[in-house]
Protein backbone atom coordinates (compact mmCIF):
# COMPACT_ATOMS: atom_id res chain seq x y z
CA UNK A 1 0.00 0.00 0.00
CA UNK A 2 1.48 3.72 -0.99
CA UNK A 3 -1.20 5.51 1.14
CA UNK A 4 1.38 6.83 3.73
CA UNK A 5 1.56 10.04 5.22
CA UNK A 6 3.29 11.91 8.08
CA UNK A 7 5.90 9.35 8.48
CA UNK A 8 8.87 11.28 7.61
CA UNK A 9 12.28 10.19 9.37
CA UNK A 10 12.67 11.58 12.73
CA UNK A 11 15.96 14.02 13.25
CA UNK A 12 17.74 11.13 15.62
CA UNK A 13 19.66 9.14 13.21
CA UNK A 14 19.23 5.44 14.52
CA UNK A 15 21.33 2.41 13.74
CA UNK A 16 18.89 -0.39 11.82
CA UNK A 17 17.46 -2.48 14.33
CA UNK A 18 18.96 -5.97 13.81
CA UNK A 19 18.85 -9.10 15.55
CA UNK A 20 22.42 -11.04 15.65
CA UNK A 21 21.81 -13.03 18.37
CA UNK A 22 22.93 -16.70 16.95
CA UNK A 23 21.27 -20.37 16.92
CA UNK A 24 17.95 -20.49 14.65
CA UNK A 25 20.20 -19.47 11.50
CA UNK A 26 22.90 -21.80 11.52
CA UNK A 27 20.24 -24.47 11.60
CA UNK A 28 19.27 -26.04 7.94
CA UNK A 29 15.84 -26.50 7.60
CA UNK A 30 15.93 -29.84 5.71
CA UNK A 31 12.55 -30.56 5.83
CA UNK A 32 11.52 -28.33 3.14
CA UNK A 33 14.79 -28.46 0.89
CA UNK A 34 14.81 -29.92 -3.15
CA UNK A 35 11.29 -31.33 -2.79
CA UNK A 36 11.17 -33.10 -6.14
CA UNK A 37 8.23 -35.74 -5.71
CA UNK A 38 4.03 -34.58 -5.52
CA UNK A 39 2.85 -34.11 -2.32
CA UNK A 40 -0.64 -33.99 -1.41
CA UNK A 41 -2.70 -30.76 0.51
CA UNK A 42 -2.30 -33.27 3.62
CA UNK A 43 1.28 -33.82 3.45
CA UNK A 44 2.03 -30.21 2.33
CA UNK A 45 -0.76 -29.37 5.28
CA UNK A 46 1.12 -31.00 7.64
CA UNK A 47 4.90 -30.44 6.93
CA UNK A 48 3.92 -26.42 7.18
CA UNK A 49 2.10 -27.25 10.50
CA UNK A 50 5.48 -28.48 11.47
CA UNK A 51 7.49 -25.61 10.25
CA UNK A 52 5.19 -23.00 12.10
CA UNK A 53 7.78 -22.27 15.22
CA UNK A 54 10.58 -22.11 12.42
CA UNK A 55 8.73 -19.67 10.53
CA UNK A 56 7.86 -17.46 13.75
CA UNK A 57 11.50 -17.07 15.00
CA UNK A 58 12.42 -15.90 11.12
CA UNK A 59 9.49 -13.70 11.03
CA UNK A 60 10.88 -12.14 14.59
CA UNK A 61 14.26 -11.64 13.28
CA UNK A 62 12.93 -10.29 9.68
CA UNK A 63 10.50 -7.57 11.97
CA UNK A 64 13.59 -6.63 13.42
CA UNK A 65 15.73 -5.95 10.85
CA UNK A 66 13.90 -2.72 10.51
CA UNK A 67 13.15 -1.52 6.73
CA UNK A 68 11.89 2.01 6.29
CA UNK A 69 11.67 2.77 2.48
CA UNK A 70 14.40 4.94 1.08
CA UNK A 71 16.98 4.33 3.89
CA UNK A 72 19.75 2.40 1.66
CA UNK A 73 21.63 1.33 4.63
CA UNK A 74 18.90 -0.44 6.32
CA UNK A 75 17.35 -1.54 3.27
CA UNK A 76 20.43 -3.48 2.30
CA UNK A 77 20.58 -5.31 5.96
CA UNK A 78 17.44 -6.23 4.78
CA UNK A 79 17.82 -7.62 1.52
CA UNK A 80 20.33 -10.04 2.81
CA UNK A 81 18.45 -11.32 5.85
CA UNK A 82 15.78 -12.34 2.86
CA UNK A 83 18.71 -13.64 1.12
CA UNK A 84 20.06 -16.06 3.55
CA UNK A 85 16.37 -16.84 4.78
CA UNK A 86 15.54 -17.65 0.56
CA UNK A 87 18.70 -19.67 0.25
CA UNK A 88 17.94 -21.93 3.91
CA UNK A 89 14.82 -22.54 3.28
CA UNK A 90 14.44 -22.72 -0.33
CA UNK A 91 18.08 -24.39 -1.03
CA UNK A 92 19.31 -21.72 -3.39
CA UNK A 93 19.98 -18.29 -3.34
CA UNK A 94 18.56 -15.00 -5.03
CA UNK A 95 20.01 -12.23 -6.81
CA UNK A 96 19.79 -8.85 -5.22
CA UNK A 97 19.11 -6.51 -7.57
CA UNK A 98 20.51 -3.03 -6.25
CA UNK A 99 18.40 0.39 -8.23
CA UNK A 100 18.43 3.90 -7.10
CA UNK A 101 15.82 3.16 -4.13
CA UNK A 102 17.26 0.15 -2.53
CA UNK A 103 18.08 -3.50 -3.37
CA UNK A 104 15.16 -5.77 -5.10
CA UNK A 105 15.56 -9.44 -3.91
CA UNK A 106 14.99 -11.91 -6.85
CA UNK A 107 14.50 -15.49 -6.20
CA UNK A 108 13.97 -17.96 -9.37
CA UNK A 109 13.74 -22.21 -9.05
CA UNK A 110 15.05 -21.93 -12.71
CA UNK A 111 14.78 -20.35 -16.12
CA UNK A 112 11.51 -22.12 -16.69
CA UNK A 113 9.31 -20.45 -14.21
CA UNK A 114 5.41 -19.77 -14.61
CA UNK A 115 4.07 -17.86 -11.49
CA UNK A 116 5.51 -15.10 -10.38
CA UNK A 117 5.31 -14.31 -6.79
CA UNK A 118 5.25 -10.43 -5.19
CA UNK A 119 6.13 -8.88 -2.56
CA UNK A 120 7.91 -5.80 -1.06
CA UNK A 121 10.95 -6.17 2.40
CA UNK A 122 10.50 -1.80 2.66
CA UNK A 123 8.12 -0.82 5.17
CA UNK A 124 5.98 3.06 5.94
CA UNK A 125 7.63 3.20 9.49
CA UNK A 126 10.26 5.31 10.41
CA UNK A 127 13.95 4.88 10.96
CA UNK A 128 14.39 4.40 15.08
CA UNK A 129 10.50 2.56 15.37
CA UNK A 130 12.04 -0.89 16.00
CA UNK A 131 13.82 0.34 18.69
CA UNK A 132 10.82 1.50 20.38
CA UNK A 133 8.67 -1.71 19.33
CA UNK A 134 10.70 -4.88 18.51
CA UNK A 135 8.69 -7.99 17.55
CA UNK A 136 6.08 -8.72 20.00
CA UNK A 137 4.13 -12.38 20.55
CA UNK A 138 0.68 -12.78 22.58
CA UNK A 139 -0.45 -15.98 22.44
CA UNK A 140 -1.80 -16.22 18.56
CA UNK A 141 -1.09 -12.30 17.86
CA UNK A 142 2.35 -11.06 16.30
CA UNK A 143 3.21 -7.12 16.77
CA UNK A 144 5.73 -4.99 15.32
CA UNK A 145 6.71 -2.66 11.96
CA UNK A 146 5.84 -3.54 8.97
CA UNK A 147 4.57 -7.08 10.29
CA UNK A 148 1.36 -7.39 8.61
CA UNK A 149 2.54 -5.01 5.60
CA UNK A 150 4.23 -7.94 4.86
CA UNK A 151 6.69 -9.13 6.36
CA UNK A 152 4.89 -12.58 7.78
CA UNK A 153 3.11 -12.79 3.89
CA UNK A 154 6.79 -12.75 2.96
CA UNK A 155 8.02 -15.43 5.27
CA UNK A 156 5.10 -17.63 5.15
CA UNK A 157 5.39 -17.64 1.07
CA UNK A 158 8.75 -18.63 1.49
CA UNK A 159 8.17 -21.72 3.35
CA UNK A 160 4.84 -22.43 1.86
CA UNK A 161 7.01 -22.64 -1.94
CA UNK A 162 9.62 -24.49 -0.20
CA UNK A 163 6.90 -27.58 0.52
CA UNK A 164 6.03 -28.03 -2.94
CA UNK A 165 7.90 -29.77 -6.05
CA UNK A 166 6.68 -26.71 -8.02
CA UNK A 167 9.07 -24.31 -6.33
CA UNK A 168 11.37 -25.30 -9.75
CA UNK A 169 8.92 -23.33 -11.90
CA UNK A 170 8.20 -20.41 -9.75
CA UNK A 171 10.11 -17.02 -8.96
CA UNK A 172 9.86 -14.63 -6.24
CA UNK A 173 10.49 -10.88 -6.21
CA UNK A 174 10.52 -8.58 -3.34
CA UNK A 175 11.08 -5.23 -4.39
CA UNK A 176 12.79 -2.19 -1.76
CA UNK A 177 10.03 0.59 -2.99
CA UNK A 178 6.59 -0.86 -2.97
CA UNK A 179 5.56 1.95 -0.34
CA UNK A 180 7.00 4.88 -1.84
CA UNK A 181 5.56 4.22 -5.74
CA UNK A 182 7.57 1.47 -7.26
CA UNK A 183 9.30 3.57 -9.59
CA UNK A 184 12.31 1.62 -9.44
CA UNK A 185 10.55 -1.62 -9.43
CA UNK A 186 7.98 -0.94 -11.60
CA UNK A 187 9.75 -1.91 -15.12
CA UNK A 188 11.30 -5.55 -13.80
CA UNK A 189 7.66 -6.28 -12.06
CA UNK A 190 6.05 -5.89 -15.51
CA UNK A 191 9.27 -7.60 -17.28
CA UNK A 192 9.25 -11.12 -14.62
CA UNK A 193 5.41 -10.90 -14.86
CA UNK A 194 5.33 -11.23 -18.36
CA UNK A 195 7.63 -13.72 -18.54
CA UNK A 196 5.91 -15.86 -15.67
CA UNK A 197 2.05 -15.44 -16.79
CA UNK A 198 0.73 -15.06 -13.51
CA UNK A 199 1.14 -13.07 -10.64
CA UNK A 200 0.53 -13.93 -6.78
CA UNK A 201 0.87 -10.69 -4.63
CA UNK A 202 1.68 -10.91 -0.84
CA UNK A 203 0.28 -7.76 0.37
CA UNK A 204 -1.89 -8.23 3.60
CA UNK A 205 -5.52 -9.87 3.23
CA UNK A 206 -8.60 -8.20 3.68
CA UNK A 207 -10.74 -8.89 7.05
CA UNK A 208 -11.06 -12.44 7.79
CA UNK A 209 -8.30 -12.95 5.55
CA UNK A 210 -10.09 -12.15 2.25
CA UNK A 211 -7.96 -12.04 -1.03
CA UNK A 212 -8.17 -8.87 -3.00
CA UNK A 213 -9.58 -9.33 -6.61
CA UNK A 214 -9.58 -5.07 -7.53
CA UNK A 215 -7.80 -2.53 -6.44
CA UNK A 216 -8.69 1.14 -7.33
CA UNK A 217 -5.77 3.11 -9.32
CA UNK A 218 -4.14 5.70 -7.56
CA UNK A 219 -2.45 8.82 -8.35
CA UNK A 220 -1.63 12.39 -6.55
CA UNK A 221 -1.72 15.62 -8.89
CA UNK A 222 0.03 19.17 -7.94
CA UNK A 223 -1.95 22.20 -9.28
CA UNK A 224 0.53 24.74 -8.95
CA UNK A 225 -0.72 28.57 -8.85
CA UNK A 226 1.19 31.35 -10.03
CA UNK A 227 -0.03 35.16 -8.78
CA UNK A 228 2.15 38.41 -8.34
CA UNK A 229 2.63 39.79 -4.82
CA UNK A 230 1.71 43.16 -3.36
CA UNK A 231 1.10 44.76 -0.35
CA UNK A 232 -2.20 43.93 1.03
CA UNK A 233 -3.06 47.35 2.40
CA UNK A 234 -1.44 49.66 0.06
CA UNK A 235 -1.64 48.77 -3.41
CA UNK A 236 -3.97 45.45 -3.12
CA UNK A 237 -4.94 46.19 -6.81
CA UNK A 238 -1.55 45.10 -8.10
CA UNK A 239 -1.59 41.69 -7.06
CA UNK A 240 -2.87 38.44 -8.12
CA UNK A 241 -4.09 36.38 -5.91
CA UNK A 242 -2.91 33.13 -5.75
CA UNK A 243 -5.28 31.83 -2.94
CA UNK A 244 -8.34 33.34 -4.33
CA UNK A 245 -7.52 31.30 -7.65
CA UNK A 246 -7.07 28.19 -5.28
CA UNK A 247 -10.27 28.29 -4.34
CA UNK A 248 -11.67 29.08 -7.60
CA UNK A 249 -10.25 25.78 -8.81
CA UNK A 250 -11.04 23.63 -6.12
CA UNK A 251 -14.91 22.97 -7.34
CA UNK A 252 -13.48 22.23 -10.97
CA UNK A 253 -11.09 19.91 -9.01
CA UNK A 254 -13.91 18.15 -6.96
CA UNK A 255 -16.70 17.94 -10.36
CA UNK A 256 -14.06 15.66 -12.05
CA UNK A 257 -15.43 12.76 -9.51
CA UNK A 258 -17.67 10.22 -10.81
CA UNK A 259 -19.20 8.00 -7.89
CA UNK A 260 -21.00 5.90 -9.86
CA UNK A 261 -17.91 4.75 -11.51
CA UNK A 262 -16.33 4.57 -8.07
CA UNK A 263 -13.53 7.37 -9.36
CA UNK A 264 -12.92 9.57 -6.42
CA UNK A 265 -10.94 13.31 -6.45
CA UNK A 266 -10.20 14.40 -2.83
CA UNK A 267 -7.96 17.46 -2.78
CA UNK A 268 -6.01 17.02 0.32
CA UNK A 269 -3.71 19.55 0.95
CA UNK A 270 -3.61 22.93 0.25
CA UNK A 271 -1.03 25.89 0.49
CA UNK A 272 -1.39 29.43 0.13
CA UNK A 273 0.45 32.73 1.16
CA UNK A 274 3.96 34.07 3.24
CA UNK A 275 2.22 36.92 5.40
CA UNK A 276 -1.09 37.97 6.68
CA UNK A 277 -0.20 42.24 4.83
CA UNK A 278 0.50 40.22 1.36
CA UNK A 279 -1.60 38.94 -1.48
CA UNK A 280 -0.29 35.22 -2.29
CA UNK A 281 1.80 35.03 -5.24
CA UNK A 282 1.85 31.36 -4.84
CA UNK A 283 -0.51 28.51 -3.99
CA UNK A 284 -0.65 24.53 -4.15
CA UNK A 285 -3.06 21.89 -4.15
CA UNK A 286 -1.88 17.97 -3.98
CA UNK A 287 -5.37 15.86 -5.09
CA UNK A 288 -5.72 12.25 -4.31
CA UNK A 289 -7.37 10.61 -7.66
CA UNK A 290 -8.49 6.87 -7.42
CA UNK A 291 -10.50 5.09 -9.98
CA UNK A 292 -11.88 1.62 -10.30
CA UNK A 293 -12.27 1.72 -14.39
CA UNK A 294 -9.38 1.93 -16.55
CA UNK A 295 -10.86 4.70 -19.38
CA UNK A 296 -11.28 7.07 -16.23
CA UNK A 297 -7.06 7.50 -16.33
CA UNK A 298 -7.26 8.83 -19.15
CA UNK A 299 -9.94 10.73 -18.65
CA UNK A 300 -8.82 12.28 -15.32
CA UNK A 301 -5.53 13.06 -16.73
CA UNK A 302 -6.74 15.16 -19.27
CA UNK A 303 -9.46 17.06 -17.80
CA UNK A 304 -6.85 17.82 -15.22
CA UNK A 305 -4.60 19.24 -18.04
CA UNK A 306 -7.44 21.66 -18.79
CA UNK A 307 -7.44 23.49 -15.68
CA UNK A 308 -6.87 27.21 -16.44
CA UNK A 309 -6.91 30.15 -14.43
CA UNK A 310 -10.13 32.40 -14.22
CA UNK A 311 -8.18 35.23 -12.61
CA UNK A 312 -6.47 37.63 -15.36
CA UNK A 313 -2.54 37.22 -14.79
CA UNK A 314 -2.92 34.27 -13.17
CA UNK A 315 -1.09 30.46 -13.95
CA UNK A 316 -2.71 27.03 -13.41
CA UNK A 317 0.11 24.53 -13.98
CA UNK A 318 -0.71 20.47 -13.06
CA UNK A 319 1.88 18.25 -12.32
CA UNK A 320 1.90 14.58 -11.27
CA UNK A 321 -0.53 11.86 -12.15
CA UNK A 322 -1.97 8.09 -12.14
CA UNK A 323 0.52 6.17 -10.66
CA UNK A 324 -0.83 3.04 -10.66
CA UNK A 325 -3.86 2.24 -12.90
CA UNK A 326 -6.84 0.18 -11.77
CA UNK A 327 -6.30 -3.53 -10.57
CA UNK A 328 -9.88 -4.60 -12.79
CA UNK A 329 -11.25 -7.88 -11.28
CA UNK A 330 -11.87 -8.85 -15.36
CA UNK A 331 -7.35 -9.65 -14.60
CA UNK A 332 -8.38 -11.50 -11.40
CA UNK A 333 -11.29 -13.66 -11.78
CA UNK A 334 -9.51 -16.79 -13.05
CA UNK A 335 -6.87 -17.00 -10.53
CA UNK A 336 -9.87 -16.39 -7.27
CA UNK A 337 -11.52 -19.03 -8.75
CA UNK A 338 -8.57 -21.63 -9.16
CA UNK A 339 -7.89 -19.69 -5.18
CA UNK A 340 -11.53 -21.32 -4.27
CA UNK A 341 -10.96 -24.82 -5.36
CA UNK A 342 -7.58 -24.34 -3.30
CA UNK A 343 -9.03 -23.89 -0.32
CA UNK A 344 -11.55 -26.17 -0.63
CA UNK A 345 -8.92 -28.87 -1.12
CA UNK A 346 -6.39 -27.76 1.60
CA UNK A 347 -9.73 -27.29 4.35
CA UNK A 348 -9.69 -23.76 4.43
CA UNK A 349 -13.28 -22.55 5.04
CA UNK A 350 -14.53 -19.25 3.21
CA UNK A 351 -12.04 -17.85 1.51
CA UNK A 352 -14.00 -14.70 0.11
CA UNK A 353 -12.12 -11.71 -2.63
CA UNK A 354 -13.04 -8.14 -2.23
CA UNK A 355 -12.54 -5.04 -3.89
CA UNK A 356 -10.28 -2.29 -1.88
CA UNK A 357 -9.55 1.03 -2.40
CA UNK A 358 -5.44 0.84 -1.83
CA UNK A 359 -2.68 0.74 -4.79
CA UNK A 360 -0.30 -2.11 -4.67
CA UNK A 361 2.16 -3.58 -7.11
CA UNK A 362 -0.58 -5.94 -8.26
CA UNK A 363 -1.99 -2.47 -10.30
CA UNK A 364 1.14 -3.05 -11.87
CA UNK A 365 1.42 -6.36 -13.15
CA UNK A 366 -2.14 -6.38 -13.68
CA UNK A 367 -2.31 -3.34 -15.93
CA UNK A 368 0.42 -5.46 -17.88
CA UNK A 369 -1.64 -7.86 -18.96
CA UNK A 370 -1.34 -10.72 -16.63
CA UNK A 371 -3.53 -12.29 -14.78
CA UNK A 372 -2.84 -11.47 -10.95
CA UNK A 373 -4.64 -12.41 -7.59
CA UNK A 374 -3.53 -10.09 -4.35
CA UNK A 375 -4.11 -9.97 -0.57
CA UNK A 376 -2.09 -13.61 -0.21
CA UNK A 377 -0.39 -12.42 2.99
CA UNK A 378 -1.03 -12.65 6.16
CA UNK A 379 -4.47 -12.42 8.48
CA UNK A 380 -4.24 -9.78 10.32
CA UNK A 381 -5.01 -5.92 10.81
CA UNK A 382 -3.45 -2.23 11.18
CA UNK A 383 -1.17 -2.13 7.99
CA UNK A 384 0.73 1.18 8.25
CA UNK A 385 -0.71 1.87 11.72
CA UNK A 386 0.96 1.29 15.50
CA UNK A 387 -1.71 -1.41 16.29
CA UNK A 388 -0.39 -3.65 13.33
CA UNK A 389 -0.62 -7.27 13.80
CA UNK A 390 -0.93 -10.50 12.23
CA UNK A 391 -2.32 -13.85 13.81
CA UNK A 392 0.81 -16.36 13.97
CA UNK A 393 -1.14 -19.47 14.12
CA UNK A 394 -2.45 -18.87 10.28
CA UNK A 395 0.56 -18.63 9.26
CA UNK A 396 1.05 -22.47 8.17
CA UNK A 397 -2.59 -21.93 6.92
CA UNK A 398 -2.00 -18.86 4.34
CA UNK A 399 1.39 -20.75 3.35
CA UNK A 400 -0.35 -24.14 2.53
CA UNK A 401 -2.81 -21.27 0.32
CA UNK A 402 0.15 -20.50 -1.62
CA UNK A 403 1.67 -23.24 -2.27
CA UNK A 404 -1.64 -24.73 -3.25
CA UNK A 405 -1.94 -21.78 -5.87
CA UNK A 406 1.30 -22.87 -7.13
CA UNK A 407 0.97 -26.06 -7.70
CA UNK A 408 -2.17 -25.37 -9.55
CA UNK A 409 -1.10 -22.90 -11.72
CA UNK A 410 2.23 -24.74 -13.05
CA UNK A 411 0.38 -27.97 -13.53
CA UNK A 412 -2.63 -26.43 -14.89
ZN1 LIG B 1 2.34 -3.54 1.26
Amino acid sequence: MVDAGGLNPPGQKWLCGFDSRPGHSDRMNQMTLGIDDHRTAAQVRAALDAALDDMIVDLEKFVNVESPSLEQECLDRSAHFLADLMTRVLGKPPTIIQSDRGPHVHWKGSNDTKVLVVGHHDTVFPLGTVAQRRFAREGNIGRGPGIFDMKAGIVQAIYGIAAVKEWYHTEILITADEEVGSHASRSLLEERARAAGAVLVLEPSADGGALKTARKGTGTFTITITGRASHAGLEPEKGVNALVELSAQIPRIVAMANPALGTTVTPTVAKAGTADNVVPDSATIAVDVRCVVPEEKERLEREMSQLTATLAGARVEVSGGMNRPPMHESMTSELFSVAQRVADEYGIANLQGVAVGGGSDGNITAAAGVRTLDGLGAVGSGAHAITEQVRLDLMPERAALVAGLVQAIVNA
